[in-house]
């Protein structure tokens, strides 16, 4: 299985190549050449699989130039810190079971891919005897849950940024409190964007990239696309469990899926088109609408950084999709040079439009969307909580909101769980009007002494910092 770009600039490569670039040369997405089948035969053959050993035999298919032993090896050191199960299902009633992907260690859905990322990088840099130094940006989850992949691995450090004062408390000591000597908070005096600008300068500057091993784990990393495919595999097998066996081939669950990037929804798209019965992905927006609007009108306009609110869904609050390159690339039948086309049209626009094509996002791809508000993401918390005793964080309410839209009669609807509630415990006292109770494991976490380096906006002074601690 070899990668190509989505602008068709890239000569394929296989996948451990792609998971140390960011964007292609071209300024495009790794996509594969073909995307793997898997048929019914092989479904029932992984239907005794343990969470890790179902991992290797879905990652194996992506990863062919890794022996399946070493993804076997990797996919047990992931998830040992898991449950036994790994991804655990629970219904909440009304046609709805949650997938739970937040069992990680720092609660949200993130951890699924990160921890796997954090072991096949290590593995990658071992075999090419070479170091990497992660450079990012984050406003929560992808910071912490990079940190506690990679914390503590040889051959790779990170430095991740984060806008000073503007991360819960929990988030900040999700991370901060990490005092492994490869990991580098940075707090940043100003807000995301300005984060995320300080790391497009340093990684744009080729000679400096080059110089000190820059790389990065950002959504649009292919390992992480495809560690998430294998969670969709995952629950179709374990729904199908209850199904009987003469029946379930071809049986059809739904998934709807709380979305920012696409990064999530996209490992969906591929499991389905992979051959998975999906019958449909349910796309859950927040306020930052930019894909619901996509999805109903063909027309994808995204946001300038000043028109995008800030939520309480905060991990869904994005201006542009940078996943959303990948699904045109197939709505297009990987046409590349209509996929620059598009690119070329928002540079120029700032909008493209595939409305004549939006018939086929449903018919033909299966997806859907919709949008969650503030007062939805309070009700449908509320409303699960009456209804079934659970408790769910706002993410995931934005998921029920708009999946309870399209529950259709003997179809599973699946919602991904991507969060924890204790990452958000003022929105759920906000709406249930009671304190959540952290574990002495949390409370210790909240307890104990931070490790962050606070910096003004300043590229000079970044670099410095990047180039005194990284590894050489
Ligand atoms: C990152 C994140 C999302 C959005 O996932 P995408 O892959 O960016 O679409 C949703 N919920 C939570 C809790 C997240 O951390």
């Amino acid at each position: 299985m070899r990668y190509v770009s989505t602008r068709g600039g890239m000569a394929p490569q296989p996948f451990s190549e792609t998971l140390l670039e960011g964007l292609a040369p071209d300024g495009g997405l790794a996509v594969p050449e073909e995307m793997p089948q898997v048929d019914a035969e092989t479904l029932e053959r992984w239907r005794a699989l343990t969470y890790p050993q179902l991992a290797a035999e879905v990652l194996g298919l992506f990863a062919t130039d890794i022996p399946r032993e070493d993804l076997a090896r990797m996919t047990d050191a992931a998830y040992a810190g898991f449950p036994d199960e790994v991804v655990p299902l629970r219904s909440i009633g009304g046609g709805i079971t949650l997938v739970g992907l937040s069992e990680g260690p720092t609660l949200a859905f993130k951890d699924m891919a990160m921890q796997f990322l954090g072991q096949v990088l290590s593995y990658v840099l071992e075999r090419k005897d070479q170091v990497l130094n992660i450079v990012g940006a984050t406003s929560g989850d992808t910071g912490s849950a990079a940190e506690h992949a990679l914390r503590g691995k040889d051959r790779v450090s990170v430095f991740m940024l984060s806008p000073q004062g503007r991360m819960s408390t929990f988030q900040r000591a999700q991370m901060y409190s990490l005092d492994d000597a490869n990991v580098h908070n940075i707090a940043v005096e100003g807000v995301f964007d300005d984060c995320q600008n300080l790391v497009k300068r340093l990684s744009g500057d080729l000679d400096f990239k080059h110089a000190q091993h820059l790389g990065a784990v950002n959504s649009i990393n292919l390992g992480r696309i495809a560690a998430q495919v294998v969670y969709y595999f995952w629950a179709w097998l374990r729904v199908t469990d209850a199904v009987e066996p003469e029946h379930r081939e071809g049986f059809e669950v739904s998934f709807a899926v709380p979305s920012g990037n696409f990064g999530n929804i996209l490992s969906g798209f591929f499991a389905r088109s992979m051959g998975l019965p999906i019958r449909r992905l349910v796309l859950a927006a927040n306020e930052n609408n930019v894909l619901d609007e996509f999805f109903r009108t063909g027309i994808y306009r995204p946001r300038s950084a000043a028109n995008t609110f800030a939520t309480s869904s905060p991990s869904m609050d994005i201006s542009k999709a940078s996943n959303l390159e990948r699904f045109i690339h197939a709505l297009v039948g990987h046409s590349a040079s209509d996929v620059v086309d598009a690119w070329a049209a928002l540079d120029r626009d700032g909008f493209f439009d595939f409305s004549a094509e939006q018939p086929r996002f449903e018919a033909e791809f299966g997806i859907v969307s919709g949008t969650s508000t503030h007062a939805d993401r309070l009700a449908t918390i509320r409303s699960v909580h009456e209804e079934s005793g659970e408790l769910i964080d706002p993410h995931t309410a934005d998921g029920v909101t708009v999946a309870r839209q399209y529950v259709e009669q003997d179809v599973p609807m699946l919602v991904l769980e991507t969060a924890k509630p204790q990452k958000f415990a003022e929105t759920i006292t906000e709406a249930i009007g009671v304190d959540l109770e952290y574990s002495p494991e949390l409370q210790r976490m909240l307890d104990a002494p931070q490790h962050v380096t606070e910096m003004a906006d300043d590229e000079q002074a970044l670099r410095a910092f990047v180039a005194e601690h990284a590894l050489h």
